[in-house]
């Protein structure tokens, strides 16, 4: 059984800071620093992919709702809020990261080597692949 169901369903432990009918969030097990949060839908789906519209509405205000909160109660300067899909997903119950961050916090392990497009028209024809693809995505039901 999913942890994250197990947990929604009240038959595994956590520290929960809301709770509703439809979304729960608690304290991660393993924070990257005190105060990290998930949300998750009780609904069990698997990544972003998966989430049928009209979930991401009521999803992304549970969301801004915690940030607040967690900024507030950290007392932080701000929230990293993020979402790994598949690759670097060891739960794969959806689940959004609400992070306390404030400058000079030494967040490690957590930088992003960034790159370059060799051209301006490799960048082009990166975006219009991108922008083809979304015109083609069929949201979930
Ligand atoms: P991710 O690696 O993005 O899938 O994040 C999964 C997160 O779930 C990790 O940060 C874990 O520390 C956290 N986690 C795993 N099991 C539990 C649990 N039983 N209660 C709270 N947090 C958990």
């Amino acid at each position: 059984m999913c942890v994250f169901c197990e947990i929604g369903s009240g038959r595994a432990p956590a520290h929960v800071v809301f709770a509703d009918e439809e979304f729960l969030g608690f304290l991660d097990v393993r924070p990257l620093f005190p105060g990290h949060v998930l949300v998750v839908p009780r609904t069990h789906y698997a990544t972003l992919l998966d989430v049928p519209g009209e979930v991401l509405g009521p999803l992304t205000a549970r969301v801004q709702r915690t940030a607040a909160g967690v900024q507030s109660a950290m007392a932080a300067q701000g929230t990293f809020v993020a979402m790994n899909n598949v690759v670097s997903q060891s739960v794969p119950h959806l689940h959004v990261h609400v992070v306390p961050r404030t400058k000079g916090d030494g967040l490690r392990g957590f930088f992003w080597p960034r790159t370059r497009y060799a051209s301006d028209e490799e960048a082009g024809a990166t975006a219009t692949a991108i922008a083809a693809a979304i015109a083609a995505a069929v949201p979930p039901d």
